[in-house]
C-alpha cells in the first residue's frame, strides 16, 4: 500500500478484524456496503446476486429480524414467510397499503380502528383516491353484501382484538369470505404478537405490528414490520417499501431483536396480571363493566378463545363516574403511568375519549362502547397485587 498522509489515515475505515462468530447479532451502522468490482456491483443492482446495497434496502441487522418476526408468525405453518422492518407502525401500514391497492380502489375496514389508522385511510388515501368503507364486522351477512355489491374492494383491514373495547372478529370465516371474492387481507396484530396469535394460520395474507409496542417491549424504539406469504406480492411490497423510504434503521432493529427474547415471558405474565385484574374489577362496585378477552362475560370470548392461545395484556373498564371524575380517578393512579402507548413493561392508563379517540366522531364512539368513563391499561409486569391496589386506592380516593 502506497504511503499514506496523517490525515488520509485519520478518514480511512479500519478493516472489520472479526476473526470468530460474534455470539450476539452485530449492529451495522453503515449507510452502504463495499461492492468488490464494477461487474459484481452489476449484478447486485441487476438484483443478479444476493448482496446488501445500501441501508435503506436492508442490511444484515434489519434482515435477520425482519425474517425472525417473519418466523414466529409463520411458526408452526406450512408455508414460507418473509418480512419486512419499518420506520414505524404506521409505516409498515401505509406501505403495505400503498404496495396492495391503487387510485379507483377501496378497503373495507372496521369502525374501531388505531386512530392513526382510521386517519390514514381518511386524510392520506381519501384524497389520492382511494376509498375506505367502514362497517361493523359483527354484521358478517352486511361484510359479504359489500363484497358482492362493490367490486372496488380490494382488501380487507382488520384489527383483532380492537382497540380499546378488544372487540374480535373470526379470522377464519373472514378470510374464507375475502378469498371467495378475491380480496385481500390485512390484519394489524400489535396487541397479541405471533404468541398469543399467528393470523397466517387463519388464511390472513398479510400482518403488520407496531414492534414499538410488545414485540419490542421495552418502549425504546418506534418501528414495525410488515410479515406476508405471498409470493406475488413480495418484490412489490420491497419495491415500495424502498422508494417511499420508510425502512427500519439498524439500531431499532437490534433493540427488538433484544426485546424478542423475553417475548414469551412477558406476554405471559401481561396475561397472568391483566386476567387477575379485569377478574378483581369486574364485581367492584364502583366499576361498571369490564373489556377483558379473558373474561366468560365478555362477548368476544369465544371468538378470541378460539384463535387465540392467551388474552394479552390490555383491558379497559368503566368506572362509575362522570368525564370529571374519570379524570380524577386517572390522575389519582400512582403505579400506573399515564402514556400514550401500550406493551411496555410497566403498566400504563390512557383516557381513549381525550387522548386517542379525541377527533373521533362521538357517535362512531358511542357505537363501539368507548364512553367518557372507559379506561384503558396496559397491564404491565409488576407484581399483579401492586396493580390491583393502584386500582383499588385511586377507586376509592
Ligand atoms: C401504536 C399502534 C400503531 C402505530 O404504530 P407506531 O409504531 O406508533 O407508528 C398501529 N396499530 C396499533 C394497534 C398500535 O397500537
Amino acid at each position: 500500500m502506497q504511503n499514506r498522509t496523517f490525515q488520509s489515515l485519520c478518514v480511512s475505515e479500519p478493516k472489520d478484524n472479526k476473526t470468530t462468530q460474534p455470539h450476539r447479532l452485530p449492529l451495522y451502522a453503515t449507510s452502504s456496503f463495499v461492492m468488490e468490482n464494477t461487474e459484481d456491483a452489476i449484478s447486485i443492482f441487476k438484483g443478479q446476486k444476493k448482496g446488501h446495497v445500501y441501508s435503506r434496502y436492508a442490511n444484515p441487522t434489519i434482515d435477520a429480524v425482519a425474517q425472525k418476526i417473519a418466523d414466529l408468525e409463520g411458526f408452526g405453518q406450512d408455508i414460507r414467510t418473509y418480512g419486512y422492518l419499518t420506520s414505524s407502525g404506521m409505516s409498515a401500514i401505509s406501505t403495505l397499503m400503498m404496495a396492495l391497492v391503487n387510485s379507483g380502489d377501496s378497503i373495507l375496514t372496521q369502525g374501531n380502528l388505531y386512530g392513526g389508522t382510521t386517519e390514514l385511510f381518511i386524510k392520506a388515501f381519501g384524497p389520492k383516491g382511494i376509498k375506505t368503507l367502514f362497517h361493523n364486522f359483527d354484521d358478517i351477512e352486511g361484510v359479504i353484501k359489500i363484497l358482492k355489491i362493490d367490486t372496488s374492494v380490494k382488501v380487507i383491514y382488520l384489527e383483532s382484538p380492537a382497540n380499546p373495547t378488544l372487540s374480535c372478529i373470526d379470522l377464519k370465516l373472514i378470510s374464507s369470505i375475502a378469498r371467495e371474492h378475491r380480496v385481500l387481507t390485512v390484519i394489524d396484530n400489535t396487541f397479541c404478537t405471533p404468541y398469543l396469535q399467528r393470523p397466517l394460520d387463519f388464511g390472513i395474507d398479510f400482518v403488520v405490528h407496531s414492534t414499538t409496542k410488545f414485540l419490542n417491549g421495552m418502549g425504546n424504539s418506534i418501528s414495525g414490520v410488515i410479515v406476508g406469504q405471498r409470493e406475488d406480492y413480495k418484490d412489490r411490497i420491497w419495491q415500495t417499501l424502498k422508494l417511499m423510504g420508510g425502512t427500519c434503521n439498524s439500531w431499532d432493529a437490534w433493540l427488538i431483536n433484544n426485546g424478542l427474547k423475553t417475548l414469551t415471558f412477558r406476554m405471559d405474565k401481561h396475561s397472568e396480571n391483566a386476567l387477575f385484574l379485569a377478574q378483581n374489577l369486574e364485581n367492584h362496585p364502583e366499576i361498571l363493566k369490564v373489556n377483558y378477552n379473558g373474561l366468560s362475560s365478555h362477548p368476544y370470548h369465544s371468538i378470541a378463545k378460539k384463535q387465540m392461545s392467551d388474552f394479552g395484556g390490555m383491558i379497559s373498564f368503566e368506572v362509575n363516574r362522570d368525564l370529571r371524575g374519570t379524570i380524577e380517578f386517572i390522575d389519582q393512579l400512582k403505579l400506573a403511568t399515564h402514556a400514550p402507548t401500550l406493551g411496555d413493561t410497566d403498566t400504563l392508563v390512557l383516557h381513549p375519549v381525550t387522548s386517542s379517540h379525541l377527533n373521533v366522531d362521538k357517535a362512531l364512539c358511542r357505537e363501539y362502547g368507548i364512553s367518557e368513563n372507559l379506561v384503558r391499561f396496559s397491564v404491565g409486569l409488576e407484581h399483579k397485587q401492586d396493580i390491583l391496589d393502584d386500582v383499588l386506592q385511586a377507586l376509592e380516593s
